[in-house]
């Protein structure tokens, strides 16, 4: 049946989208190409090709070998290398083992997840399945964010079509591997994105992170050894094990191989999903893909990862834009969130609104972040309406020196970091704001 539908070449002719026709799709390879809902189409482009390989021609020690030499980071934020992940959750004891794709894409201002399962559902069932090979598990899980209807739909018809395709689900290839994949919602929570914090979702229990060790490589679902990868992270594979490691890790940079995919929004000309090799400057995002700032006003600051991302001024803008060149200068790239802010915005308050955000999302379960978030909202709500002093700016400072430290996971963490780089870049907008401006 496969090689059948691969004869078939039939492929829907959707349009790329002009705007950004220079992109370097890996992962979004298929979107706009294919019809999401026609297995046929990515059966077309050799989807489910690499699938066969692995399961018929590589051994499981291989492929993370492969994974590690492409140099391959995980792309929900952490940049942790996937090839050590994997090879991790291999070796690791368990009665059973787990795939979690974690598509819960809490943070405002990304979509790029939502792209990949709406546009090239298959990619993300493949990879799992790969994934549950080489680990040695026959079930995944996605979890994705409860208003991805779209995408959920589109990976349930996804799913089916491969079960009857015998590309997911009992003896795959005649390889006698099985692999199933089942979706799980989440109900609206930022901080389920954490993956300890899915993982008790996924079992049913309140959505809190956990004290780690144990990591989820040797102790995760149900108490069993669970890879947990993100979406884009895993599109990537089918491509490295079709192209090889080393084509994989000349795009990009050196430390940080392979593509990106930002969410461009904002004050920009065109907003979207782009991917672009790692590595790519700041100004050429904004300028060649964003087509500069909208309606001729000036740039003025960029957050980078996300909410808690780091704000990076103009004298930054030739940042090269990868994990490790962000993280020597104290911002972050996380999730791909990039958000163009003009002129024409007060700086406090939008870290107020940030503020707003983690008092909101905060679950609560310990002291420096439950208390942390409101008390630096507090402090922006007084600065912003023109009550604050200079003390409060201390204030900040100390309060964001605690929550770093001591904050159980990576939300409280990085809560701060608008805060830190907005006093060192932006801070002549906290004093315009205090009455004894100095
Ligand atoms: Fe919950 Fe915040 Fe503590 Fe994380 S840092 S466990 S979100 S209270």
């Amino acid at each position: 049946m496969y090689e059948a539908e691969i004869d078939n070449k039939i492929i829907t002719p959707y349009a790329r989208d002009e705007v950004f026709a220079d992109e370097m799709r890996i992962v979004l390879r298929n979107c706009g190409l294919i019809d999401p809902e026609n297995i046929k189409d990515y059966i077309a482009r050799d989807g489910y090709k690499e699938l066969g390989t692995v399961l018929t021609e590589l051994e499981p020690m291989k492929i993370i070998e492969m994974i590690d030499e492409s140099g391959l980071r995980g792309r929900g934020g952490a940049g942790f290398r996937t090839g050590l992940k994997w090879k991790f959750t291999n070796q690791a004891e368990g009665k059973e083992k787990y795939v979690i794709a974690n598509a819960d894409e809490g943070e405002p201002g990304t979509s790029k997840d939502r792209l990949i399962m709406e546009g090239d559902p298959h990619t993300l069932l493949e990879s799992m399945a790969i994934a549950g090979y080489v680990i040695g598990a026959n079930t995944g899980y996605i979890y994705i964010r409860g208003e991805y209807q779209l995408a959920v739909s589109r990976l349930e018809t996804a799913i089916q079509q491969a079960e009857n395709l015998g590309l997911l689900g009992d003896n795959i290839f005649d390889s006698g591997f099985d692999f199933e994949i089942k979706i799980r919602e989440g109900a609206g929570a930022y901080v389920c994105g954490e993956e300890t914090a899915l993982i008790k979702s996924i079992e049913g229990e309140r959505g809190e992170p956990q004290v780690k060790p144990p990591y989820p490589p040797n102790e995760g679902l149900w108490g069993q050894p669970t890879l947990v990868n993100n979406v884009e992270t895993l599109a990537n594979i089918p491509v490295i094990i079709k192209k090889g490691a080393e084509w994989f890790s000349n795009i990009g940079t050196e430390t940080c191989p392979g593509t990106k995919v930002f969410t461009l929004s904002g004050d920009v000309e065109n907003e979207g999903v782009i991917e672009v090799p790692m590595g790519t400057p700041l100004r050429e995002i904004i300028e060649d893909f964003g087509g500069g700032i909208a309606d001729d006003r000036e740039f003025k600051m960029a957050q980078s990862g996300g909410t808690s991302g780091g704000c990076m001024p103009k004298t930054l803008l030739d940042t090269p834009m990868d994990y490790d060149s962000l993280a020597e200068i104290g911002m972050t790239l996380g999730s791909g969130a990039l958000l163009i802010m003009d002129e024409t915005h007060c700086i406090v308050d939008m870290v107020k609104c940030f503020m707003r955000f983690f008092k909101h999302e905060s679950c609560g379960k310990c002291v420096p972040c439950r208390e942390g978030n409101t008390r630096f909202y507090n402090i922006l709500d007084k600065i912003s309406q023109g009550e604050g002093a200079l003390e409060d700016l201390d204030r900040l400072k100390d309060l964001a020196d605690t929550m770093s430290k001591t904050a159980l996971c990576g939300l409280g963490q990085t809560a701060p970091t608008p805060i830190y780089t907005t006093l060192r870049y932006f801070k002549d907008e906290y004093l315009n704001h205090i009455e004894d401006k100095v």
